[in-house]
């Protein structure tokens, strides 16, 4: 992105963090292997329904290895509450036994953290079902607390409307342009205040539908508006 496109990014998170009264809490106290679980059911499905499923994982099993080696049809029926249950059930299973193989037998994503940002971000979109979105919420809303960006729907319609990445941009896309134009100095905490007050801004004000331009905080910073 380009150095102008940096300094609008930075006006637009000094005001919409405000308004939106952050900064956020961290998740940092996440394991990272829980939030690829629960990023993984979460696709298409609503936030209580990802956590029921979540939940019913935890009360089932012992432990990730119980789920990994678990029969897959009770599998699907344990975490029913979410769309495509059958195909999140394997893939869940099948990033579990990546992880397990690559890693020398452990169940676990703590190494990730010896990695550089991107080589991490590589390693995690490697495992079907992992996306631009998936890796980043991997790296960042955990206790790894990587820089990386999220960008989910609602911030890319909002990103879209301010002129900041292309109409017919892809959240991987999005999402490369966007972090580059991040300080290369922010800390986890200053990249999830960033992606959480954007992303509240789509939730709350800049809707998919009819956004409520006439009380925008950022309405001066915005393309959409202007046309
Ligand atoms: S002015 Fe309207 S379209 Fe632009 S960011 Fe604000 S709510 Fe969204």
């Amino acid at each position: 992105m380009s150095q102008n496109l940096t300094t609008k990014a930075l006006q637009v998170h000094a005001l919409l963090v405000r308004y939106y009264e952050g900064p956020f809490q961290h998740p940092d106290d996440n394991d990272p292997l829980d939030e690829l679980i629960g990023t993984l059911l979460s696709h298409r499905t609503r936030n209580e329904n990802t956590a029921e499923a979540f939940e019913a994982l935890q009360d089932k099993y012992e432990d990730w290895e119980a789920v990994r080696t678990a029969d897959t049809e009770e599998l699907v029926q344990t975490i029913y509450s979410v769309t495509y249950p059958g195909q999140k059930a394997r893939r869940i299973q099948q990033a579990l036994d990546i992880i397990k193989s690559e890693n020398g037998g452990s169940l676990n994503l703590d190494f990730l953290k010896t990695m550089a940002a991107g080589e991490a971000r590589k390693w995690l979109e490697q495992i079907p079902g992992v996306g631009a979105k998936t890796s980043a919420a991997v790296l960042n809303f955990s206790s790894l607390q990587v820089p990386a960006l999220v960008v989910d729907t609602h911030h890319l319609r909002v990103a879209k409307r301010l002129g900041w990445v292309p109409e017919n941009a892809g959240i991987a896309k999005a999402r490369k342009i966007l972090e580059a134009a991040l300080p290369d100095d922010w800390d986890a905490q200053e990249v999830y205040d960033h992606h959480e007050a954007i992303m509240y801004h789509g939730q709350r004000c800049c809707y998919p539908k009819n956004p409520e331009c006439g009380r925008c905080p950022i309405i001066d910073h915005c393309a959409f508006f202007d046309v």
